[in-house]
């Protein structure tokens, strides 16, 4: 190739007129996010499609952080042991302890919102979609003026949870309709590298 077919600039080595085609990423990349299908950019036209492509991918990332936020913290957590017509398979007790450093409500009451937060990951992670007997405890240590909020519950797996805990089940639905996006999202990484080319394969050294 002599031109970008793009912008129509000669493509060359020669100094003071060095112009060369993309890295394949970011060939890609553009393809992907944004509607723009050219075969070739160059260094010297890829900044805004680049750039307009970075936005678009951003903006997905936050997407799809969203949606998992929302289905994570769906996730039921109950502190009775054998909710009736529940029809599961237990998978493993897990606990979470967390420190607060300040007595009052507020700050306990966020410290136990983190616990929540970790112990319905550790579920998912867990291949679980329900947690039961959740028991909530909290230890002061007078000296420190430290409290210690400790929640343990046993992750179970329910097989009816889309009759028995439709929001987790529907947010769940919408976290996994994400799935090729995620995919995609993946597939590449962007680094601050200080030249217009920013965007590389996660995987694979260019
Ligand atoms: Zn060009």
């Amino acid at each position: 190739m002599t031109h970008c077919p793009n912008c129509q600039t000669p493509i060359s080595t020669k100094m003071f007129k060095e112009n060369s085609l993309v890295r394949p990423a970011t060939l890609e990349f553009i393809h992907l996010f944004t509607s723009y299908k050219e075969e070739n950019f160059c260094q010297k036209c890829v900044r805004d499609y680049l750039d307009q492509a970075v936005d678009e991918y951003q903006a997905l990332e936050k997407e799809v952080e969203s949606v998992y936020q929302t289905y994570i913290n769906a996730l039921p957590i109950v502190n009775v042991e054998q909710p009736i017509n529940w029809d599961y398979q237990t998978i493993q007790i897990v606990s979470v302890i967390k420190k607060c450093k300040s007595t009052k409500d507020l700050a306990i009451d966020l410290v136990k919102e983190k616990c929540f937060h970790e112990l319905r990951k550790n579920a998912i992670l867990l291949g679980g979609n329900a947690i039961l007997g959740a028991q909530i405890s909290y230890d002061i240590i007078p000296q420190m003026y430290h409290i210690l909020v400790s929640i343990t519950g046993t992750v179970v797996h329910l097989k009816n949870s889309k009759q028995l805990t439709p929001h987790f089940y529907q947010a769940k639905e919408k976290f996994k309709a994400f799935d090729t996006t995620k995919k995609l999202l993946d597939k590449f990484v962007i680094r601050e590298t200080g030249v217009d080319e920013k965007v590389f394969y996660r995987d694979r050294v260019e």
